[in-house]
């Protein structure tokens, strides 16, 4: 029997067996992969990827759940790790990880920014989102859902939409219409800015307010001559710009910043 779901903590819970079967295909789990799953829940999920792998590991912040999980599975075939995955460091897990889960929706944009912060040790994510978090993700500049999100992810990551799921596939189902979405990690040759605290700055700053051009929202982050560097128009508005772009213009505003060195 399902437990009774606590809404505070985004617990729909997957029910559909078709569903289900699709997702494992998705991840595919195989022998001697290092896995963790992010919210567990009652385990849907986790026992079909517990079949393939040992150990599982996984996250989960609701302790009846945890505690109903560490009764059910031995601990050589899951690792219960109790707690909220926004503070779990995926360091202490071997590299090469790979992330999954039906992510709760209520936190997913804050649990993405921080599991891509792990991006270097991972080897790919597959997560259930709101389906329209799906689409920001994936957005191409230039489009409506194009924003922070798809490019601060993007920066990291190789992203596509892999199917949907219906709100009739969970119990209780949500108001939401649901999205896997698979995430590679793009690795040393991708486009890294020189300095990523001011090129998340620059982001957060262009998509602020999404109607100003480039000149007018990152007045205190990018002077002209760094948009002449970077050969961009300061009259574009941020959802124009591709990441590399973005990069272009952090790495040109470094260096107009850079303290003159002083006179000897
Ligand atoms: N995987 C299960 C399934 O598909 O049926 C449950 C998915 S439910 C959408 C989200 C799960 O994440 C719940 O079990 C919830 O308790 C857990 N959760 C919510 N916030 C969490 C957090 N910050 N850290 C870890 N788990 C969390």
């Amino acid at each position: 029997m399902l437990p009774r779901p606590k809404k505070r903590l985004g617990q729909h819970f997957l029910t559909d067996r078709h569903y289900l079967d699709r997702i494992v295909a998705e991840i595919d789990p195989r022998p001697g992969e290092a896995i963790v799953e992010i919210g567990p829940g009652p385990g849907a999920l986790t026992e079909r990827l517990a079949q393939a792998v040992r150990p599982l590991h996984v996250v989960e912040i609701d302790r009846e759940l945890a505690a109903a999980l560490r009764d059910r599975f031995a601990p050589e075939a899951v690792v219960v790790h109790e707690g909220d995955a926004l503070d779990f460091d995926f360091a202490t897990l071997p590299e090469g990880l790979r992330v999954v889960g039906n992510l709760p929706y209520n936190v997913s944009t804050p649990l993405l920014f921080h599991v891509a912060g792990f991006a270097p040790r991972i080897r790919d994510c597959v997560f259930m989102l709101q389906k329209e978090v799906v689409e920001r993700m994936v957005a191409a500049p230039g489009t409506a859902d194009y924003g922070r999100l798809s490019v601060m992810l993007q920066y990291r990551f190789a992203m596509a939409l892999a199917f949907r799921v219906p709100p009739g596939a969970f119990t209780p189902p949500p108001k939401v219409d649901s999205a896997i979405v698979r995430m590679a990690p793009l690795g040393e040759g991708r486009r890294a800015a020189r300095d990523e605290a001011l090129f998340a700055r620059i982001v957060a700053a262009a998509f602020s307010q999404r109607r100003k051009t480039l000149r007018n929202a990152l007045r205190q982050l990018v002077d002209a001559e760094a948009f002449a560097a970077a050969g961009i128009d300061p009259q574009r508005r941020g959802e124009t710009l591709s990441v590399a772009e973005f990069a272009d213009l952090a790495d040109a505003a470094l260096a107009t910043q850079a303290p003159a060195t002083p006179a000897g």
